[in-house]
């Protein structure tokens, strides 16, 4: 099955608190009134210029090996090769917010509006992030009701570029899927336009296989830790 979703953007719009994790400045109180009308004009910035759209297809759990092989780049290690078979169901998967919101990023640079442009570029981030999370409820409203009714099934997403899984892989997960039908390509070093667009598996299972210990040979690098932030989401919403 393939899907395509034209989404609703109040369903991507960040809180403020969502915006200033990007901004390193989590849990902060007392804001100074500068940063926070940048904040709120960014937010303002986003409601407006957001277009977002996303697609999914199926994909049978036996294929994924061929396709996470990809260019032979990946990482020795890494939680998704151990994942996937273990899922009840899996989808390749791509979304964007569009390119007026990407052009605006940038522009605000060009006209020396630096300030703004970090913040507008936190809150794409988050917005992303908030992306990712609604095509995996989208995947999750599609599954048939008998592989869900009697398991506690949630569902996650991965992406090429992180966790061991090389930003190359873009590549056969892009002939496969053709994420082009929703304005996304992809440039010869694998980063995707518009900028901030998102692509990979989500990945339907019982919430117990989307455990892992971040104790991987690259973890070490890994300033984000995505991973515990993102289960801790997952695990608060319902089964
Ligand atoms: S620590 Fe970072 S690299 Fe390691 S699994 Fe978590 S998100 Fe991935």
């Amino acid at each position: 099955m393939r899907k395509v979703f034209r989404l609703d953007v109040k369903d991507i719009v960040p809180t403020g608190e969502e915006v200033l994790q990007y901004q390193g400045m989590a849990g902060r109180k007392n804001l100074p009134e500068k940063i926070s009308r940048l904040l709120y004009t960014a937010i303002d910035l986003f409601g407006q210029l957001a277009d977002p759209r996303g697609l999914f297809e199926d994909l049978d759990i036996p294929d994924f090996e061929a396709l996470y092989a990809g260019k032979g780049l990946n990482a020795a290690d890494g939680p998704v090769p151990g994942i996937v078979p273990r899922a009840e169901a899996v989808a390749l998967f791509a979304a964007t917010m569009g390119e007026a919101l990407a052009a605006k990023a940038g522009n605000l640079f060009k006209e020396k509006e630096a300030a703004l442009g970090f913040m507008l570029d936190a809150v794409n981030s988050a917005g992303a992030e908030r992306l990712g999370r609604l095509m995996c409820h989208k995947f999750l409203e599609r599954l048939p009701e008998e592989s869900t009714r009697e398991r506690n099934v949630r569902v996650q997403y991965y992406c090429p570029g992180h966790c061991g899984w090389h930003i190359s892989g873009q590549e056969k997960l892009f002939e496969r899927l053709r994420p082009e039908e929703i304005g996304i390509t992809l440039r010869p070093n694998w980063v995707m336009e518009p900028f901030k667009s998102i692509s990979g598996i989500l990945v339907a299972g019982d919430i117990e296989i989307h455990r892992f210990s971040p104790g991987f040979s690259f973890c070490p690098h890994c300033r984000e830790k995505k991973c515990i932030q993102r289960l801790r989401i997952l695990e608060q919403e319902p089964g």
